[in-house]
C-alpha cells in the first residue's frame, strides 16, 4: 500500500468551512478503497487541541516560526489525523482564517508553518516510522509545503490541489526571508508574483503534478477571466495539469440516511422531507421549492437571487436559503424573506444538520455561482433528487446535465444550466424550473435519472490513485 500525505487547513469531521474540508475528510476512505493510506496534516485549531490532549506526539520542532510545535497523532471517525499543534500560531479565539478584525494578519507565516512541518515530515517520517512517499497539498494555504520539499532538496514527489484559485496567499517580498523562502528563487519563474509572494504561485510552480477540483475548471484556469492572475503559470504547467472531480461521502450525504429516508424508487419520505422543511420555516408552496446553502459571496451569484425571485414567486415557487457571508448579501435575502412572507425564508448561519434537511425536502438547488471549482452541493442535489439549477461553468457544468429537448428525449437531464452568469438568463431558467415542476411524469423522471448519476468517490479515487502511481513507480 502506497502512503500519501494529505496537508490542508481544514476536514471533516473536525473543521469546515467551506468544500475543501468535504473533499480532503473524504479523501482518505476512498483512496484506501483503491490501495492507498492517506494521514492528513491540519492545524490543532483551539477545539482540536483539547480532542488531542492525549495523543502521542509523533513529530516535533523548537521553533516552527516563532515558537515550539508538535505534531499529534490520532484517529477520527476511521481517518487518521495528524494536528499540528503549534499554540503560536493556532491557538486564538475566533474563525480559522480571520478575528473580529478581518483575517489574521500573520496568516501566511501560520499557514507557512503547517507547510513546513508538512514538508518534514514528507522528508523524514514521523517517530512512528510512517514515512509518505507523496504529500498532496491542498490550496494556497499548503502552497509552500512543495516548495519547501523543492527547494530543500527532497526527492518526495508532490501534487497540489486546487480547489479554489481566487485565494492566492499574497505576500509582500519583504517576508521572503521570514517565510523561509530561497532569494535566488525570487524571479517571475519561480517565487517572484506582483512584486510579492504567493504560497499558491509557490505550489504551482514547485509541485510535480497539479490537479484541479473539475476537467472543465483545469480548462478555465488557463484564461484570465478565470485564472485571476495565475493562468500563465497555469499554461505553462501543461499537461502536468489535470482536472478530477470532487465526489460525494455517501455515507454522509445520502436521502437513504436522511432524517425521513427515501431512495430514487420509494420517494415518499421526500414528501415528508418537504412537509417537515416547510413546516418549520413557515413556508407554503404550491410549486417549486428552491433552496440554496452557501457562502453568501460575490463568487456565489447570490445577487442575483431578489431579480429572479419575484416572477419565480408569482409563478408559485418558493426559494429557502441558509448561508452566511458579506454583510450586504446577508440583508438583500432577509429582505426578501420579508417581501415574501410564506414563500421566501432566511436562515443566517452555518447549520450542518439544517443544511440536511433541507436537501432532502428542497425540489431544486440554486447554484448560479460566476465561477465554481467543482461545486458540491450540486452534487448533493443530484444525489437527493433536488434538482439543480446552476450556471454553466467550473464543475457545475461537468456534473449537470441540462434539461435541453434532446437531453429530454434521450431521458438523460437531470437539472437545468444557464449561461452567461446574469439576471435574464437565470430567469429563462427558473421559468423553465417552474414549467419542468407543473409535468409530474417529466420531474420524477428527471428526478430519477439524477439521484442514478454517479456521484460518488469511486472514479476519482482511481484517478487520484493512478497519479501517485505515476509518481512513485
Ligand atoms: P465552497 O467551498 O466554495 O464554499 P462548495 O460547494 O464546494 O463551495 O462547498 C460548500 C460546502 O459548504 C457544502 O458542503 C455546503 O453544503 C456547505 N455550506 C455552505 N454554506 C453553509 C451553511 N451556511 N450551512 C451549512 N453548510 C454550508
Amino acid at each position: 500500500m502506497g502512503r500519501v500525505l494529505s496537508v490542508a487547513s481544514e476536514a471533516v469531521p473536525l473543521v469546515k468551512t467551506g468544500g475543501l474540508a468535504d473533499v480532503v475528510g473524504a479523501l482518505p476512505a476512498a483512496l484506501a478503497a483503491v490501495g492507498w493510506e492517506m494521514r492528513v496534516l491540519i492545524p490543532a485549531y483551539p477545539a482540536l487541541r483539547k480532542q488531542a490532549a492525549r495523543w502521542p506526539v509523533v513529530w516535533s520542532e523548537r521553533d516552527l516560526f516563532g515558537g515550539p510545535a508538535t505534531v499529534l497523532s490520532g484517529e477520527v471517525a476511521g481517518t487518521a489525523f495528524l494536528l499540528l499543534d503549534a499554540p503560536h500560531l493556532f491557538d486564538r479565539e475566533g474563525g480559522i482564517y480571520a478575528g473580529p478584525d478581518g483575517d489574521w494578519r500573520d496568516n501566511d507565516l501560520r499557514f507557512a508553518g503547517l507547510s513546513w512541518a508538512g514538508a518534514a515530515i514528507a522528508r523524514d517520517g514521523l517517530a512512528d516510522g510512517w514515512r509518505p512517499d507523496v504529500l498532496h497539498a491542498h490550496d494556497w494555504q499548503a502552497g509552500y509545503a512543495p516548495a519547501y520539499l523543492r527547494y530543500g532538496g527532497s526527492a518526495v514527489p508532490s501534487v497540489i490541489t486546487v480547489h479554489n484559485i481566487a485565494f492566492q496567499g499574497f505576500s509582500p517580498a519583504e517576508r521572503l526571508t521570514a517565510l523561509r523562502l530561497p532569494e535566488a528563487e525570487f524571479h517571475a519563474d519561480a517565487l517572484e508574483y506582483y512584486g510579492g509572494v504567493s504560497s499558491l504561485k509557490a505550489g504551482l510552480v514547485t509541485a510535480d503534478r497539479v490537479t484541479t477540483v473539475s476537467p472543465n475548471y483545469a480548462g478555465e484556469l488557463r484564461r484570465p477571466e478565470f485564472g485571476m492572475g495565475l493562468e500563465g503559470v497555469i499554461a505553462a504547467r501543461g499537461t502536468d495539469v489535470s482536472g478530477i472531480l470532487n465526489g460525494v461521502d455517501e455515507a454522509v450525504w445520502s436521502p437513504e440516511v436522511a432524517e425521513h429516508p427515501y431512495s430514487a424508487t420509494r420517494m415518499r419520505g421526500k414528501a415528508k422531507a418537504r412537509a417537515a422543511i416547510c413546516a418549520e420555516f413557515g413556508l407554503e408552496v404550491p410549486g417549486p421549492l428552491a433552496i440554496i446553502v452557501s457562502r453568501l459571496t460575490d463568487q456565489k451569484g447570490i445577487d442575483l437571487v431578489p431579480a429572479v425571485t419575484p416572477e419565480f414567486i408569482a409563478a408559485g415557487g418558493g426559494v429557502l436559503v441558509l448561508g452566511s457571508g458579506d454583510a450586504a448579501l446577508e440583508a438583500q435575502m432577509q429582505l426578501l424573506a420579508q417581501q415574501f412572507p410564506g414563500r421566501v425564508a432566511v436562515r443566517i448561519g452555518y447549520d450542518e444538520a439544517l443544511s440536511h434537511r433541507m436537501f432532502a425536502g428542497g425540489d431544486a438547488v440554486l447554484v448560479p455561482s460566476r465561477f465554481e471549482p467543482c461545486g458540491l452541493t450540486q452534487l448533493y442535489g443530484l444525489r437527493f433528487g433536488t434538482l439543480p439549477v446552476v450556471a454553466a461553468v467550473g464543475g457545475l457544468a461537468d456534473t449537470v446535465i441540462t434539461a435541453n429537448p434532446a437531453a429530454l428525449a434521450a431521458g438523460i437531464a437531470t437539472g437545468i444550466a444557464f449561461h452567461p452568469t446574469e439576471v435574464a438568463p437565470f430567469a429563462v431558467a427558473m421559468q423553465h424550473l417552474t414549467a419542468l415542476y407543473a409535468d409530474p411524469k417529466l420531474w420524477a423522471q428527471m428526478q430519477r435519472n439524477a439521484m442514478r448519476q454517479s456521484v460518488d468517490w469511486g472514479e476519482s479515487a482511481a484517478r487520484y490513485a493512478a497519479l501517485y502511481a505515476g509518481l512513485t513507480a
